[in-house]
């Protein structure tokens, strides 16, 4: 049998008594051959770097090999609700810069 655990709080999911949720999330590229007609490329720029902080522990080789990537999560009731509120962990993320720096 099968067993999963939430991602997020590390809590079991028993089947038939935890709701489990899964998340997957598909990262790649956007607008390779579009250069000049992309206005939507500073954005991207910017969301990656925002998400350097999460992938730290990768380095620069790996890092350049993501074109193309794809995660799964398994989450628990509560911790699906809490991720809908902040799928990308922007809030976290701009609450930790304050508080490091
Ligand atoms: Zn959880």
């Amino acid at each position: 049998m099968i067993r999963y655990s939430c991602d997020m709080c590390g809590r079991s999911l028993v089947p038939d008594e935890d709701d489990r949720y899964v998340v997957k999330i598909e990262v790649y590229a956007a607008c390779d051959s579009m250069d000049s007609d992309c206005e939507d490329e500073e954005f991207i720029n910017d969301f990656e770097e925002d998400d350097d902080e999460e992938m730290e522990n990768l380095d620069s080789d790996e890092m350049e090999s993501l074109e193309y990537k794809t995660f799964r999560y398994d989450l628990c009731s509560k911790c699906h609700s809490k991720y809908l509120q902040d799928p990308l962990s922007i809030k976290s993320i701009r609450r930790g810069r304050f508080s490091e720096n």
